[in-house]
């Protein structure tokens, strides 16, 4: 932005409305200008916000679960998890919180905003997203989605993160800690009709465009791409911060906007209608011990062997 200023300027204060990367509307702001003593006929006005002037809007994708602590158990009429009880964060969803966090300070301004389906009316995962610094969210719970697949899953988050009027950036976590299916954002994407990138385990926004070092079996790839997107960041890509008191005490008046299938113009198709069936469930196989190796000295050659054998080395 350039304005020319007269001789007698001393300060100058701008109060502007912002259109988001994506025309989205953002927050008014006030930048106030304090000029030198020599004056000039312009100045060059660097934006107050990062990210080459744009505010950033992110949406992140937080699963709500049974708390893993407790031992679950399963719906022996449908071979799924049992979630009557209350259901916590998904571990995996913190890092999509903080990374989402994260850019936006980067940015320096915007907003992150939550999406949840979850029965029984659900939030306390949702309040735990909030104590650390999102500011809203939307909820979907609903007795006609029982028995939803993650197809179904993927078109009511789609429709919540339509129902906030869209993103720059859309968080999930490559796959959920109690269902892991690992479909969920990449089938979001598909019908929000956005570029998708898997497995993120560092983001970045440059100018608008984002970049993301993509985890993959023997390093990572380097992929850049348009905005808005739907990501899938890995465990690790940063440090979730604990939330504050404060922002324990905040979280309990954010607004959480619960609605039902048919608000977002979903029809829920249940155990009928599911692309994907459960057509068993087994017990997990017992760990084997592991090898005990006594050091008698020599150790370090029996444990060298055995990672060669695992190829691991
Ligand atoms: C036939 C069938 C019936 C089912 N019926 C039920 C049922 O009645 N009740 C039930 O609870 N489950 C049910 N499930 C399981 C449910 O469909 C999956 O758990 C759900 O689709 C999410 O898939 P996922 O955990 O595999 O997600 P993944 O693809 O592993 O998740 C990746 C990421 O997507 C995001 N995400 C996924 N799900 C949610 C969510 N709900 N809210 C917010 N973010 C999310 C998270 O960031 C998550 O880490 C059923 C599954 C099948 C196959």
């Amino acid at each position: 932005m350039f304005l020319a200023v007269t001789e007698e300027a001393k300060e100058l204060t701008i109060n502007s409305s912002r259109k988001g990367l994506h025309g989205t509307s953002r927050p008014a702001t006030r930048v106030t200008l304090s000029f030198p003593e020599e004056p000039c006929a312009s100045w060059v006005i660097a934006d107050s916000v990062g990210n080459n002037g744009h505010l950033m809007n992110v949406i992140v994708c937080v699963k709500q679960i049974p708390d893993p602590a407790a031992p679950g158990a399963l719906d022996a009429g449908t071979n799924t998890l049992k979630r009557d009880g209350k259901l916590v964060i998904d571990d995996s969803d913190m890092y999509g919180v903080e990374m989402a966090l994260q850019l936006v300070d980067a940015a320096g301004g915007g907003e992150v905003n939550l999406v949840s389906m979850a029965p029984n009316s659900e939030t306390s995962g949702m309040r735990t997203a909030l104590a650390m610094g999102a500011a809203k969210g939307v909820l979907v719970s609903d007795p006609a989605l029982q028995g939803s697949d993650a197809l179904t899953t993927a078109k009511i988050l789609a429709a919540a993160v339509q129902k906030l009027g869209g993103a720059d950036l859309i968080i999930a976590a490559t796959e959920s800690s109690d269902g892991y299916t690992g479909t969920v954002p990449e089938q979001m994407a598909e019908v929000l009709g956005l570029p998708s990138v898997t497995f993120a385990k560092k983001v970045a926004v440059d100018s608008g465009t984002l970049k993301v070092d993509r985890q993959t079996e023997s390093g990572y790839d380097e992929v850049t791409c348009p905005m808005p997107a739907v990501i899938s960041v890995t465990a690790g890509v940063v440090e979730p911060r604990y939330p504050s008191f404060k922002g324990i005490m905040a979280a309990k008046n954010k607004p959480i906007d619960e609605v039902k299938a048919s608000d977002l113009g979903v029809t829920p198709v249940g155990w009928e209608g599911a692309g994907q069936k459960i057509s068993g469930v087994a017990q997990a196989e017992a760990r084997q011990a592991g090898e005990i190796i006594e050091d008698d000295g020599e150790a370090f050659g029996k444990i060298v062997g055995f990672l060669e054998n695992l190829k691991v080395i």
